[in-house]
């Protein structure tokens, strides 16, 4: 039989109704041995998420404030499950201990770790499955950061004799026993973890969309769920803005080839996204798996005659922003040229001083700035690999009349990248997503 990790997300626990969604999944496979559960997330639009009122109540403690009036809405996110359900638990002792603590010295992430560890005794209890703390089991160094090598022998050696377990998402504990939190979110990367530590077969996310979309839905209304998606193009897609997934969820599976799986809870019979590391044989695939992008970017170029058969010239502008500790996220070379794309809202607090330091050390021809750039990434392996699907999407942008202000594709060629000006962003997404929209 093989073994399944299925990971729920908050929205997908938010009441008594999901968590019986929950369970008509879970009990629909006999893989799906080991679940990993969020904290109650939203039930509706305005709601609040159970992880939001217990960083409030830490808020709250440290301004020496009451935090009473959150912590009965906390408890009646909990009680509302359990009496809709019929569950039978402590819960009541469970908030006294978190109101003690909170009197006393906070640890802040012990407190918002509450939601997945209430949440997890639940679900646990409504399955008849074992609960596993990951108190226990993920692991911490001295930093607060994750110690994933030595997760996976505790957590494998934690979850390995069990037949199931409910595991808490989103937290561990550091050597001293004092529990940690992963960063937002954080609940995919405990999940990823469970799937590596057991070796399992598959990590199912289930969430409240049915996979990821080549586009924007709020762009491309029409945008289709892509079927498969490969790790890379996932980092990809989520640096450019997509957030189905935790940005670290894909790491603990890469190397052992887990294949994850985002689901639907409220439409379980969408087969969702599934991410590999190399598509099974004999699927067929778009080329060019998706389209999206970033708002917010400027353009420095700088120009100097000669300056291509100097060796250095670059460098100098590199270093210039590593000791500012700017960030960029494209450098692109040409004949006595160098163009850098830059977060405006980075550049913008040391944009005189940077201008200043770079016509000071490296005397240019011409330095310009271009503001209010987006960057649009055609994402494909397959796709970019020919020049036939770039060719497409430069005439469908040409034909658009769009002003293209950079292109930038590497060896890697993973994806093509396409500067055009903010406010042309949207019309140029989607005369990219027309093109795309099928075989190329
Ligand atoms: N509950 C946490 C959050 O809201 C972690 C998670 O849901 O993954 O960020």
């Amino acid at each position: 039989m093989r073994t399944v990790v299925a990971k729920f997300g908050g929205t997908s626990l938010a009441d008594a109704e999901q968590f019986r969604k929950m369970r008509r999944i879970v009990e629909a496979d006999p893989g799906r041995r080991f679940i990993v559960v969020s904290a109650p997330g939203k039930r509706f639009d305005g709601d609040e998420k159970v992880t939001d009122l217990l960083a409030r109540c830490v808020e709250r403690a440290a301004a020496g404030e009451s935090c009473e009036p959150t912590l009965v809405l906390v408890h009646g996110r909990f009680r509302e499950i359990m009496d809709g359900l019929g569950l039978e638990f402590p819960l009541e002792a469970e908030i006294a201990r978190l109101r003690e603590h909170l009197r006393g010295e906070v640890n802040p992430d012990w407190v918002v770790s509450r939601g997945e560890y209430l949440s997890a005794r639940l679900a646990a209890a409504w399955l008849g499955y074992t609960f596993v703390d990951p108190e226990w089991c993920v692991c911490f160094d001295a930093d607060g950061r994750l110690d994933a090598a030595m997760t996976r022998r505790t957590m494998g050696a934690a979850l390995r004799p069990l037949q199931n377990a409910v595991i808490a998402g989103f937290y561990g504990a550091d050597m001293d026993g004092r529990v940690r939190t992963l960063s937002r979110g954080g609940s995919d990367v405990t999940g990823s973890l469970a799937a590596a530590a057991v070796g399992a077969d598959l990590y199912e996310n289930w969430t409240d969309v049915s996979g990821l979309l080549a586009a924007d839905p709020r762009i491309v209304p029409r945008a289709k769920t892509v079927p498969y998606v490969s790790y890379r193009e996932l980092r990809t897609l989520s640096y450019m803005g997509a957030s189905v997934l935790h940005t670290d969820a894909v790491m603990p599976v890469t190397g052992m080839d887990i294949p994850i799986n985002i689901r639907n809870t409220d439409r379980p019979e969408d087969a969702g996204t599934t991410i590999v590391r190399k598509l099974p044989k004999g699927e067929t695939k778009y080329p060019i798996i998706g389209v999206a992008g970033r708002v917010g970017m400027s353009v420095i170029q700088v120009e100097k005659v000669m300056v291509s058969d100097e060796s250095g010239f670059t460098a100098v502008m590199l270093d210039i922003l590593k000791n500012r500790r700017l960030p960029f996220e494209q450098c692109l070379t040409g004949i006595d040229t160098v163009t850098l794309v830059i977060r405006s809202d980075l550049l913008a607090p040391c944009k005189d001083e940077l201008f200043e330091e770079i016509q000071r050390k490296l005397d240019p021809d011409y330095l310009g700035l271009t503001e209010r750039l987006s960057m649009i990434a055609v994402i494909g392996e397959k796709g970019t690999e020919s020049c036939d699907a770039n060719v497409r999407v430069l005439q469908a942008l040409a034909r658009a009349g769009m002003p293209i202000n950079t292109i930038n594709q590497g060896a890697g060629k993973l994806n093509l990248l396409i500067g055009v000006p903010e406010e042309k962003y949207e019309e140029a997404v989607r005369a990219i997503y027309d093109t795309i929209d099928g075989p190329v």
